[in-house]
């Protein structure tokens, strides 16, 4: 039997062929975008606007790629986590957090991860493959809709689920044209943000693109020997590597980088590390968001302690870096960062 096509992240144009091809005037791919994209349709027989005909065709040669809900966790702060099933059975998680603002979704990009980061339990499972754009758009989709049968909004999307998006970049420039274009999500760029582990030139690449989005880079150490250790991509592409690529980010599209570092109990959490870290940025067009480490048992890896975190940001701020330390969220439903593994319980 042949396969149908899934029009989720179908761009206009392509909607357009797909429609000629099978007899139909270019204008039937705005109806069916709205249908989509605002009336929120899960099937063709709901797009009675068009014809019969028409309804009948993409039926047999198109599906609408839906994701299966297989669960969905609340945490006790309001993070929603959920448990989407691929059609071919394999599983990703997609998390919406709530902020003053509105919601922000954070989406996966893989099933599983290779990058290997000792903090992080995407990668444990091992890597399954990468998501299409229809996957990774279908998890923004479906996550607006419950938040706004809720009465709430989504307002923001981090690229920050299981899996590295610059390893995924095939699907990656379809997907972010989908969230920019008016007639399908219509979200400007400035409210997305990707997450690398330091994919180089994967980031040089992107920097060309010259999108208003913002790059989060992985950083999690504040010298090779020690990212080295902590994530494995650096033995390929060295920290110096990666801030020239990054530097080259901010000059090509305007934006500052943000930086991660999840502080680990006697690993990377030291007045040492700090001023490092801070020699390193203070010159830089960015900005540091520190990420208490968020348990994961099978880790084997604490959390700094309280006393030790406010001592690494005041050494931080006496060098005049911004410094901001990420709100926990969902921690108790092992949806924080660095918690997803698909055990229905990665972040870069
Ligand atoms: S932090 Fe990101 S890149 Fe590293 S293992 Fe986790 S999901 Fe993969």
């Amino acid at each position: 039997m042949r396969k149908k096509i899934n029009i989720l992240a179908l761009s206009p144009e392509q909607f357009a062929v797909l429609l000629s091809g099978l007899g139909h005037p270019a204008y039937r791919a705005g109806q069916i975008l709205v249908w989509l994209y605002q009336k929120g349709a899960r099937s063709f027989a709901e797009m009675t606007n068009l014809p019969k005909s028409l309804r009948q065709q993409l039926s047999e040669f198109a599906e609408i790629g839906f994701l299966e809900t297989v669960k969905r966790q609340v945490s006790r702060d309001g993070t929603e986590k959920y448990l989407f099933a691929l059609a071919d059975g394999q599983m990703v998680e997609t998390v919406g957090l709530p902020y003053n603002i509105g919601y922000s979704a954070c989406i996966s990009t893989q099933v599983g991860c290779k990058m290997g980061c000792i903090f992080c339990a995407s990668g444990l499972p091992g890597f399954g493959r990468n998501l299409s754009a229809a996957e990774i758009l279908a998890q923004v989709l479906q996550i607006k809709e419950e938040l706004s049968a809720q009465g709430k909004e989504l307002k923001s999307l981090v690229l920050m689920g299981t899996g590295e998006p610059l390893d995924n970049f095939a699907a990656m420039v379809p997907f972010l044209e989908a969230v920019r274009d008016p007639q399908r999500l219509g979200m400007s760029l400035r409210h997305v943000t990707l997450s690398t582990a330091g994919l180089v030139p994967k980031i040089r690449e992107l920097a060309a693109l010259k999108l208003p989005l913002t790059l989060a880079v992985s950083l999690h150490a504040s010298n090779n020997t020690l990212r080295d250790k902590i994530m494995p991509i650096n033995k390929k592409y060295q920290m110096e590597e990666l801030l020239a690529a990054c530097d080259e980010y901010s000059k090509l599209t305007g934006r500052r980088i943000t930086y991660e570092y999840t502080l680990i109990e006697g690993l990377n959490d030291g007045i040492k590390e700090a001023r490092e870290l801070a020699l390193l940025l203070k010159k830089r067009a960015c900005h540091l968001n520190l990420i208490p480490f968020n348990a994961v048992p099978e880790l084997g890896l604490s959390p700094s302690p309280q006393p030790v975190m406010q001592a690494f940001v005041a050494a931080l701020r006496s060098s005049g870096l911004k410094v901001t330390v990420r709100r926990r969220l969902g921690a108790d439903i092992a949806a924080a960062c660095g918690q997803l593994s698909n055990k229905m319980s990665g972040d870069c």
